[in-house]
This record gives structure tokens, C-alpha cells and sequence, in this order.
């Protein structure tokens, strides 16, 4: 049985290679000139460089771990980020630190012993919530943090106000209240010894697959009344799809919103800066800088560096950008449920991924529900 896969990243190529590895004849294709979706890296001055912005792998979910460990070796990486305030670095998620550094000795003594109290040692709080605290102290803290961390970057990175925002969005980064100083909190945390695009030529590699690059899939495939066609023929075959669904469909209920984002790299003399990533939450016109250096264990022989500024923006149709991110919110969701109920009428057409689930998902998430959409195709055409 034949399956067609449409994009290369973590979500196309992980259904790729468990269909491939039963039975499947996949073929891939990718629109850009590479494998790895914006996981792609290339090795310069001593450091794989994430072509599309920082890429760090970390999981809770030991099914997803150990299936990547088949395709590469790890080390060990913990991630912190530093906040830019006007000069003042501040661990960011906020923690007990980067109140010390921001309030006034006994004022931050009284909120630490406050948030202690109300939430407990240890907790990870949600900004929205500790906002919603009618304790007079821990208002004034929150609307501080959320002044001096959420809202300028927040506005920076999405181009709208946090209310009109899904949640979940600021409860990736949540304060904290205790010393954790690392980004993440999950039980693994390591990035790919040769690089993610080392990893993905490994995943790619199976005699059931072939990937096709610099192909723009929907030039070949087209849905119609009576079904999915590929190639001008009706196709029976399982489709995966992991780009944008109102794209798919030629925008017929209206455009889903996308952030995108301008990269500007530099090379600069390590080390540049404090942290592997620098937030910049009350200035400036980009969100952070990422130096790649100080994402592996090495330092470079070199002393070069190579750093990366990121400018967010709004995602436009036909002016050669990247969808990078869906703007999670009630009402994006329920434009994009129009696109999911009429594609739904196609029984082997299969949406998956950030764009064509239209969800803000990480590395972890998009593997784990490739391997679930392997399964559920490899159930359903079973004996076909
Ligand atoms: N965020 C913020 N200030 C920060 C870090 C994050 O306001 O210093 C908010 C912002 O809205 C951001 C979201 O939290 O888009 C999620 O941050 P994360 O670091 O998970 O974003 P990603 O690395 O996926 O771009």
C-alpha cells in the first residue's frame, strides 16, 4: 500500500518512517530544499545553527525519547534564558532570583514568604492566575512581572494583547516559585549529538520511504467533491498533511492567522552573551537572541560565535514567508474547525502537526502524535 506524506519535519517524517516500517511504500514531499522542517540545522563556527530560531528537545514522555534515541545520540543540555531588563539579567521563567534582583531586599523577603504561603514551595504558577490574587503584595508583584516580562514581549511575539490569546500560551512559562532556574522542568532534556538534521536523515532512511524536495504538494494535490486526487488521479491511498489546512482547501472559509518571524544572523566573538537565550521583554524591536555556542557542551575553537536576533510579524499569504506559529485564540480555533469538519469528509486524508492541527505544540508533542496517526492509518487500512 502506498502513503503520501506532505512535509518533512518532526510530524511528516516520524508517520513516515512508522508507516514505512509497516509496510507502507511512503513517499514524501517536501516544499523546502531540505529535510527537518524548521528543526534544520547546519554546523558553523563549532555549533549546529537552527536555521529557523532555537529548537530545544525536552520531554516528559519516555515513548517518545526512546523512539528518537533510535535515530540519534544525545547530550545533555538544560536550558536557561535570561531576561533583559534594561541592562539587569533576570532568570526568566521568574523565580525567587530574579525577584531578589527586581524588588528591594525586604519587600522581596515579604513577597517570597507570601507566594510560599499561598502556593507553596516548589509550585509553578501561571502569570494570569497569580494576577487574579487578591493578596495586595502578590498583586503588585504579578502586575510586575507581567508588566516587565509577559506584556511587551507577548505583544512583540503575537501582535495582539494577551487576553485575546488561548491561556495556554502563558502557561508555557509559568513563575515560579522557588530557585529552578532551568527553562524546562521535564525528565529529559538533551539535544541531538550531530544536530536535528542528522537526526532526521536517519529517521528518513528506511528502504519504504522516498522524500522529494523543493516540490510544493498542492500543485499536485487537489481535493475534489469526490475525493482526494494526486497527480490528477483519485488516490485511495492515506495523505498526510502537515501544512496549514486553509491553504489546503485554497482559504474558501477565510485565512487563518500565523505568526512568522525574520531571522537575522550575526557572527560575533564568543561569548556574547550571558545566557544561551536573552529575552528582550521591555525593549527593543526583537524578541531574543539565541547563541548557538552555548547550545552544546563545547566552546568554539574559533572564539566566533554565531547569534541570532528574532523580529516576529504577521503571517502573509503569497510574500515567500513561514508560517511559524498558529495564534491559538477561541475564535482562530473556530475558523479552523470549518476546515477540519468539511475535510473530515475525506476518509484518508489525515491532517497532523503545529499548521495542520492548527496547535502550539513542542518537538515532543509532534512526535508523540505522528506515532498515534501511524497507528490509528496502520488499524485502518490493515488488509487493504
Ligand atoms: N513569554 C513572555 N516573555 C518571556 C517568555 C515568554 O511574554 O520572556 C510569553 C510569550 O507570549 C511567548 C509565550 O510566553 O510567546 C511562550 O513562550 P515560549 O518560550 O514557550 O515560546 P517559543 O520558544 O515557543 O517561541
Amino acid at each position: 500500500m502506498k502513503a503520501i506524506v506532505i512535509g518533512a519535519g518532526f510530524s511528516g517524517a516520524t508517520c513516515a518512517r512508522k508507516l514505512a516500517e509497516n509496510g507502507f511504500e511512503v513517499n514524501v514531499i517536501e516544499k523546502s530544499e531540505h529535510i527537518g522542517g524548521n528543526a534544520y540545522d547546519e554546523y558553523r563556527n563549532g555549533a549546529y545553527v537552527h536555521k529557523y530560531g532555537p529548537h530545544i528537545f525536552h520531554t516528559e514522555k519516555q515513548g517518545v525519547f526512546e523512539f528518537l534515541s533510535r535515530f540519534t545520540e544525545w547530550f545533555s543540555y538544560e536550558h536557561r534564558v535570561l531576561a533583559n531588563l534594561n541592562g539587569t539579567f533576570i532568570p526568566v521563567p521568574f523565580n525567587l532570583e530574579s525577584l531578589r534582583k527586581t524588588f528591594p531586599s525586604e519587600k522581596a523577603k515579604k513577597i517570597e514568604s507570601v507566594l510560599k504561603k499561598e502556593y507553596g514551595e516548589g509550585k509553578k504558577v501561571p502569570i494570569m492566575e497569580l494576577k487574579e490574587n487578591p493578596d495586595a503584595d502578590i498583586r503588585e508583584f504579578a502586575d510586575f512581572v507581567f508588566e516587565n516580562v509577559f506584556k511587551f514581549y507577548t505583544q512583540k511575539q503575537w501582535g495582539r494583547k494577551i487576553e485575546e490569546l488561548d491561556p495556554m500560551i502563558m502557561r508555557r512559562v509559568p513563575v515560579y516559585v522557588s530557585e529552578e532556574d532551568r527553562y524546562f522542568t521535564d525528565k529529559y532534556q538533551f539535544q541531538p549529538k550531530n544536530g536535528f538534521t542528522a537526526l532526521f536523515e536517519k529517521l528518513l532512511a528506511h528502504e519504504n520511504i522516498s522524500v522529494t524536495l523543493g516540490c510544493d504538494a498542492l500543485k499536485r494535490l487537489q481535493i475534489k467533491d469526490d475525493g482526494v486526487y494526486f497527480d490528477g488521479e483519485k488516490t485511495d491511498c492515506p495523505v498526510v498533511f502537515t501544512g496549514q489546512a486553509d491553504e489546503l482547501l485554497a482559504y474558501r472559509f477565510g485565512k487563518l492567522p500565523y505568526r512568522s518571524l525574520r531571522f537575522v544572523f550575526k557572527d560575533e566573538v564568543y561569548p556574547f552573551q550571558p545566557a544561551a537565550v536573552v529575552n528582550y521583554t521591555v525593549s527593543e524591536d526583537f524578541t531574543r537572541i539565541s547563541e548557538f555556542s552555548r547550545f552544546t557542551v563545547e566552546k568554539p575553537q574559533s572564539g566566533k560565535s554565531t547569534v541570532v536576533y528574532e523580529y516576529p510579524l504577521e503571517y502573509e499569504t503569497g510574500k515567500n514567508m513561514i508560517a511559524y506559529y498558529p495564534v491559538v485564540s477561541d475564535e482562530n480555533l473556530k475558523l479552523y474547525e470549518k476546515y477540519t469538519s468539511c475535510l473530515s469528509a475525506y476518509k484518508n486524508l489525515y491532517l497532523l502537526g503545529r499548521l495542520g492541527n492548527y496547535k502550539y505544540i513542542n518537538m515532543d508533542a509532534a512526535v508523540e502524535n505522528a506515532l498515534l496517526l501511524a497507528d490509528k492509518i496502520i488499524g485502518e487500512f490493515n488488509g487493504k
